[in-house]
């Protein structure tokens, strides 16, 4: 059992800033558990996805050195809807698990799961709150064309694949604003990290009264 007070999953489309935000809330003393952290770590070179994975796609989606062949297995599965089901049949329980399994060892008031595509994969049901970092999409997609190399192209096609940016907002228990400074996050980050922990506090008072 976990002993947090508060579990939050934070989300956002791509780009928006949920690392930036994550960052900044686990300095503020959140325990933060991130699944793409967690996918990579499935898919490193040790990890428990990389055999599956080598079953369900063939030995060639290694690299001469036994690590992943990420750049192969990103056009297979952007090529094939079933290749790209069949990927997530193999990581999405794994990453679940291990995001579990990390939630319960945590000793912070309350706790953050970054999850991108929360919607998209009903992960909600684990948070007792939604937070969505939000930003306009012409501010999405600059930052990633400037941190990735992607085209204009490339990051509208990913935005459509993600859930509509009014139906995310839509969906939210709480929001921040990513379209300004980095520094234009404090207030409201603070304000929401005060909130979360008073919160978790109360309840983690209510539970073992
Ligand atoms: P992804 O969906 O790709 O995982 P993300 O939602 O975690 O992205 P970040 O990685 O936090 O988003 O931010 C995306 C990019 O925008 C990064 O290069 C980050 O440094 C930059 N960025 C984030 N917030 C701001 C800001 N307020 N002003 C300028 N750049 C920012």
């Amino acid at each position: 059992m976990s002993c947090v007070g508060l579990v939050v999953a934070l989300t956002g489309g791509i780009g928006s800033g949920k690392t930036t935000v994550a960052d900044r809330l686990a300095e503020l003393g959140a325990g933060v558990i991130d699944t793409d952290e967690i996918s990579r770590a499935l898919t490193a070179r040790d990890g428990a996805a990389l055999a599956p994975i080598a079953d369900a796609f063939g030995p060639d989606i290694r690299l001469a050195d036994g690590t992943l062949d990420r750049a192969r297995l990103r056009r297979r599965v952007f090529a094939d809807p079933a290749a790209r089901a069949q990927l997530e049949s193999i990581l999405h329980p794994l990453i679940e698990a291990t995001m579990l399994e990390r939630l319960a060892a945590l000793q912070t008031d309350y706790a953050v799961l970054v999850i991108p595509l929360l919607f998209e994969t009903g992960q909600q049901r684990h948070a007792d709150r939604v937070l969505v970092v939000d930003v306009p999409e012409s501010i999405q997609i600059a930052r990633v064309m400037e941190r990735s190399g992607l085209s204009e192209t490339e990051v509208r096609r990913i935005i459509a694949s993600q859930i509509p940016r009014q139906e995310r907002n839509a969906r939210a228990d709480d929001r921040i604003d990513n379209s300004g400074e980095r520094v234009d996050l404090e207030p409201r980050l603070h304000e929401l990290h005060t909130a979360y922990t008073q919160i978790a506090v109360k309840r983690s008072r209510s539970i073992h009264a």
